[in-house]
C-alpha cells in the first residue's frame, strides 16, 4: 500500500470543508481536501441560504464573497398565522447595510471552489476517507489503496455518523424549497411566518423585477409529498391560503423536499479530530443558522491553529471546543426553541407568542438584541 503525508486533512469539499481549508491557508497552515464525489458535484445543490452580515465579512476575508451573487435583506417581517402580534426589523436600526444576504448554495460553492483553486489548496475528488485511526502522534486513514497520515483530521462530511455520538430530535417536519413570484416587488423584505404546521420563510431574490422569493415551506412529511406533486395553479392557491393576504403570488417553480430535524454531536473534538458544519450539527433552517454557525466555528479554529507546531494537540482542540460552547449551545437552543414554541396551535402559546412579537415590536433594545444575535452569534451578548 502507498503512503502519503498531509498537514491537516479535511474530509468533505462542501461549503464547510472548503471554507475551513481557505481559513487555515489564510493563517499559514497547509490543508488538503478529500471529497467522495466528483469536484463540482455540490453545484447541483438546490438550497437557497440566508447568510448574516458577519458571514459576509468572513467570506470577504476568505476571498470568496466577490464572486457570489446575493440579494440584501433590508427588512424582516415576522408574524404568526391566526394570532396577534407582528414585528418588523430594519437594517438601518441595527447599523448594518443589510440584515443578511440571500444566495444560492450553488453560487457559494462555486465561489469557494474558485478561491480554493487560486490558493492552490489540494482537492482530491473521488476520495472517500475510510478506516480512520487516531494514533498519536498522527491520525491515519485510507483512501482507496493509499494510506494517509496527518496531524489533524477535520470532518466536514455533511452528516453525523452514528446515533450514539449525537443527540437528535425529530420535529416531524419536511421543507419544500422553491421559488415563488409575487405580483409586486419585494423591496428587499424577508418574511418569516409561523404557522401550526411549521414556519414559512420567504427570502428576497434578484430577478423578475425584484418579485422572486426563495421559499422554505415547512409541513409534515405526508403533506410535503402531496404539495410537491400538485400542479402549479393548485399549489399556488394552497400557498396563498397558507401565507395570507400580505403578498399575492403569480407563479411557483417546481418544489424540492428536504427532511428536517435536529442532530448535534455530543462533542465536536476527539483525538486528533474535529467536526464542523453539518458534520457537527444539523439544524432546522427556521432561523437560517446552519452555515452561519459553521463559519464562526471555522474562523475560531483556524485562528487558534495558525501558529501551532502541532495542530492536532489535544489541549488546543479542547480549548477550541470550550470557547465555542456558548455560541454553539445558544444557537442550537435558539433554533430548537423557535421550532417547538411556534409550530403548534396551543391556545395559550398562541397568546404568549403574540405577546412576544408585540414586545419585540414595542421594545427596540430587545429587537436589536435579537437581530444582533442572528448577525454575530454569541458575540452579540
Ligand atoms: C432547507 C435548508 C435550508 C437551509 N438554509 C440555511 C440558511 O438560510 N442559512 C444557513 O446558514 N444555513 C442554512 N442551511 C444549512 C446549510 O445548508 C448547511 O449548513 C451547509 O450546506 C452544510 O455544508 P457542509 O459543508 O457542512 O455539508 P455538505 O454540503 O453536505 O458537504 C459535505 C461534503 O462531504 C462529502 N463527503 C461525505 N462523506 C465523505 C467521506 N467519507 N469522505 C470524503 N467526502 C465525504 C460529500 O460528498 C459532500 O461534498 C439550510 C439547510 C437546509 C436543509
Amino acid at each position: 500500500m502507498n503512503s502519503e503525508e498531509n498537514g491537516i486533512a479535511v474530509v468533505g469539499g462542501g461549503p464547510a470543508g472548503m471554507a475551513l481549508a481557505l481559513a487555515l491557508h489564510r493563517h499559514g497552515q497547509q490543508a488538503g481536501i478529500f471529497d467522495a464525489r466528483a469536484r463540482g458535484a455540490g453545484l447541483a445543490d438546490q438550497r437557497i441560504l440566508a447568510l448574516s452580515h458577519g458571514s459576509r465579512q468572513t467570506l470577504e476575508w476568505l476571498g470568496a464573497w466577490e464572486a457570489i451573487e446575493s440579494t440584501p435583506i433590508r427588512t424582516i417581517h415576522i408574524s404568526q398565522r391566526g394570532g396577534l402580534g407582528r414585528t418588523l426589523i430594519r437594517a438601518e436600526e441595527i447599523g448594518v447595510p443589510a440584515l443578511g444576504y440571500v444566495l444560492s448554495a450553488a453560487s457559494l460553492i462555486a465561489a469557494l471552489d474558485q478561491a480554493v483553486a487560486r490558493a492552490n489548496i489540494p482537492y482530491h475528488e473521488h476520495s472517500r476517507i475510510e478506516d480512520v485511526r487516531a494514533d498519536n502522534p498522527q491520525v491515519s486513514f485510507r483512501v482507496g489503496a493509499t494510506l494517509h497520515q496527518s496531524a489533524l483530521l477535520a470532518y466536514a462530511e455533511g452528516a453525523i455518523g452514528t446515533q450514539a455520538e449525537a443527540n437528535h430530535r425529530d420535529y416531524g417536519q419536511h421543507a419544500l424549497i422553491f421559488t415563488a413570484t409575487a405580483t409586486t416587488p419585494h423591496g428587499g423584505r424577508a418574511w418569516e411566518r409561523f404557522t401550526p404546521d411549521g414556519p414559512l420563510a420567504l427570502l428576497p431574490l434578484a430577478g423578475n423585477d425584484g418579485r422572486d422569493l426563495a421559499v422554505v415551506y415547512t409541513c409534515d412529511p405526508e403533506q410535503a409529498t402531496q404539495l410537491a406533486a400538485l400542479d402549479e395553479d393548485t399549489f399556488l392557491a394552497r400557498l396563498q391560503a397558507h401565507f395570507g393576504s400580505r403578498l399575492s403570488f403569480a407563479a411557483a417553480s417546481p418544489r424540492h423536499v428536504f427532511p428536517l430535524g435536529l442532530r448535534y454531536r455530543k462533542t465536536i473534538v476527539g483525538p486528533r479530530q474535529v467536526w464542523l458544519g453539518n458534520a457537527a450539527q444539523t439544524l432546522h433552517p427556521v432561523a437560517g443558522q446552519g452555515f452561519n454557525l459553521a463559519l464562526r466555528d471555522i474562523r475560531d479554529l483556524a485562528r487558534s491553529l495558525g501558529d501551532a507546531d502541532d495542530p492536532g494537540k489535544s489541549g488546543q482542540l479542547a480549548a477550541y471546543a470550550a470557547r465555542r460552547r456558548m455560541d454553539r449551545g445558544s444557537t442550537i437552543g435558539f433554533t430548537d426553541s423557535l421550532v417547538r414554541l411556534f409550530s403548534n396551535d396551543h391556545f395559550l402559546l398562541q397568546h404568549l407568542r403574540g405577546a412576544g412579537l408585540l414586545a419585540l415590536d414595542l421594545l427596540p433594545p430587545l429587537r436589536h438584541f435579537v437581530a444582533r444575535r442572528m448577525i454575530w452569534g454569541a458575540r452579540a451578548w
